[in-house]
């Protein structure tokens, strides 16, 4: 009796809590790690990856290397990720940390891959005066590769807007088998 009627106050908690966008941004944040595929591994942010400009440069594709490690831009719409629309984990190109999930991702209308917010710890940031005002740019905490900028017109709950190089993502689809 008592097991049932815990049971019973279980779901209703849980019922309000995904009425609550602010707990439900805790539980996509925390629980990120469902969304990965069964048995795949992937890198911390507490291992950090530091190689040469040369390393880099054989490790990358030359567009992931101008984005990653030179600072660059891709053209909107010019990624594949910004119609990606599966369960799973978008990861840093450059070393395998898991960045969002696609819990995470919404359609900005801008032609980049754009998120709402993040998995916790996965960035750094800096200020950036290239168009003049300052811009918040965002680096991967494990690579230091560069991915995007961080603007403050994103949608509920967060209010923001992590507007993504795609060249710097790699999509983990939760669906995708382990390697053996
Ligand atoms: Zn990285």
């Amino acid at each position: 009796m008592l097991a049932a009627g815990l049971s019973t106050l279980w779901k209703s908690r849980t019922v309000a809590a995904a009425a609550d966008p602010a707990i439900n941004l805790d539980e996509l944040q925390k629980n990120w790690r469902v969304m990965l595929a069964e048995g795949v591994k992937v890198p911390l942010a507490s291992e950090p990856l530091k190689l040469s400009k040369d390393q880099w440069r054989k490790r990358l594709t030359p567009d992931q290397f101008q984005i990653l490690r030179e600072e660059g831009t891709e053209p909107p719409g010019s990624s594949p990720l910004n119609n990606e629309k599966r369960p799973g984990i978008f990861a840093c190109a450059g070393c395998g940390l898991p960045l969002f999930t696609s819990e995470m991702k919404y359609e900005s209308g801008t032609g980049w891959p754009s998120f709402f917010t993040t998995i916790p710890g996965a960035f750094g940031k800096t200020t950036d005066y290239k168009l003049i005002l300052p811009r918040t740019v965002y680096h991967c905490i494990r690579c230091g590769g560069h991915h995007g900028h961080v603007f403050d017109d994103g949608p509920k709950p967060t209010g923001q807007r992590w507007c993504n190089n795609g060249v710097a993502l790699k999509f983990m689809p939760k669906s995708a088998k382990a390697a053996t």
